[in-house]
């Protein structure tokens, strides 16, 4: 993937949608800044008596809507300009769906699969301890991303509530049912996909049914995308992720994918399909729709000039660099966004945060209606800006929209100091 630093890229984005709203360099300028940063260094007991070091990172990006909200990643890569980047998309991404939420994000630089659960344990334990002072069910709410779930959302919870001595379950969203958690947010954020996706196809005057798709990650993310948009009709003829891909013309049967990913830890060596094909295969897939579901920086202009999807829907956070970008949008290929296609986590996490403060939990149908709503009536405002506001695309669109509302909460509350 290309060496592009992902906060860079937010604020290239941010600059490019400024163009088209009513506000002075100095509220762009906060705009593209963090609020709050906190890096430190987790030192933690190992299983075999050693101690290990950890870097670690929580980005309050802003916070003129609500309490800060925002995932909580593991992985090597994590930087702290990727945290300010993935902050900075959850502030807009809040805005877009129009949930009363600012913008957060969290990472622990390492690779979770070479630790024991119980030294998972204490590095999520211990970072807790470190966000205690930051976080609260009116401050700042942590929820899971890549390599953390339900299990770590439980343990900061925890020691947010022992340290705390409260019972505070809105302190984190993602949380297991047992534990305050809402049905339907595991599949939120691919729910969300899905219904960018079909939004676009009926938008765009084709339909989603039969619609051959393309996707590249087959995580939380992308596995419910592919399941859902099969669900609907549309055609999963590929998928990959971090070790290679898989091809069927006739459409792969998501449901067997997806055990056959959890049996043997990856989707290559699937036996019903076609042929194997690479993440750069699977990259220019002669398909209609492509969903990038893994991390950000998948598709560089090179890459995006081997694209041969005209509809993209963005279910990781950055996956297209602003070249890439660019490049699409010369091709006339429609990029659905990010902070539009997968904001079903964030929205269905505000639905949990809303029944623990009630304590009255959902069935998941009304859980899922209301993502509909939120998602749908989120899209149709970015189309009606990308067409009254003569916007090159609709990324740009949604970023116009989004500042407007975070500038509108900013500009309303008046200045303090
Ligand atoms: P995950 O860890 O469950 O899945 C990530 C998938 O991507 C895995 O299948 C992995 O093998 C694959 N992958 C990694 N590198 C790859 C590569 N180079 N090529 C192909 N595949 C590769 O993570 P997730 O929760 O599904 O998150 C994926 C993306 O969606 C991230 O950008 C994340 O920020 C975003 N996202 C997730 C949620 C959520 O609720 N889980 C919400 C909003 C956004």
């Amino acid at each position: 993937m290309p060496d592009i630093n992902p906060f860079e890229s937010l604020k290239e984005q941010i600059d490019d949608a400024a163009a088209y709203v009513d506000a002075g360099d100095g509220v762009i300028g906060r705009l593209k800044h963090p609020e709050r940063v906190l890096s430190t260094t987790l030192s933690v007991d190992m299983d075999d008596g050693s101690i290990e070091q950890f870097d670690a990172y929580r980005v309050q990006f802003n916070g003129d809507r609500g309490p800060y909200k925002g995932g909580i990643r593991y992985h090597p890569n994590v930087t702290e300009d990727e945290v300010r980047a993935l902050a900075g998309w959850m502030t807009y991404k809040c805005a877009v769906v129009d949930i009363p939420y600012g913008g957060a994000k969290g990472g622990i630089a390492f690779d979770p699969r070479g630790y024991s659960a119980g030294e998972l344990e204490r590095i999520t334990r211990a970072f807790a301890v470190e966000l205690r002072p930051l976080i609260g069910a009116e401050r700042d709410i942590p929820a899971p991303d890549v390599n953390t779930g339900q299990r770590e959302m439980n343990w900061i919870k925890d020691t947010y509530e022992t340290l705390e001595r409260t019972s505070e379950p809105g302190v984190v969203t993602g949380k297991a049912p047992s534990s305050g958690g809402s049905a339907g947010r595991v599949a939120a954020t691919g729910r969300s996909t899905m219904l960018t996706a079909r939004e676009a196809f009926d938008y765009l005057g084709r339909g989603i049914d039969g619609a051959t798709v393309a996707v590249q990650g087959f995580g939380n993310a992308g596995s419910v995308a592919a399941r859902l948009l099969d669900d609907v009709g549309a055609s999963v003829v590929a998928v990959s992720d971090s070790r290679g891909g898989v091809y069927a013309t006739d459409g792969l049967d998501i449901g067997a994918v997806t055990t056959h990913k959890r049996e043997t830890g990856a989707v290559g060596g699937f036996a019903g399909a076609d042929r194997e094909l690479s993440n750069e295969e699977l990259l220019a897939a002669d398909v209609d729709l492509l969903v990038p579901a893994a991390l950000e920086n998948a598709v560089d202009a090179a890459t995006a000039r081997d694209v041969r999807a005209d509809v993209i829907v963005e279910a990781a956070n950055g996956p297209l660099t602003p070249d890439a970008d660019n490049v699409l949008t010369d091709r006339d290929v429609y990029v659905f966004p990010d902070i539009l296609a997968n904001a079903g986590g964030v929205t269905v996490s505000y639905f949990e945060w809303v029944q623990n403060r009630q304590q009255f939990s959902w069935t998941e149908a009304r859980v899922n209606d209301e993502l509909e709503r939120v998602i749908t009536e989120a899209f149709d405002r970015l189309v009606e800006a990308y067409e009254s506001y003569d916007v090159p695309d609709i990324r740009t669109a949604a970023y116009v929209v989004a500042l407007e509302r975070v500038i509108d909460a900013f500009t309303d509350a008046g200045n303090w100091p």
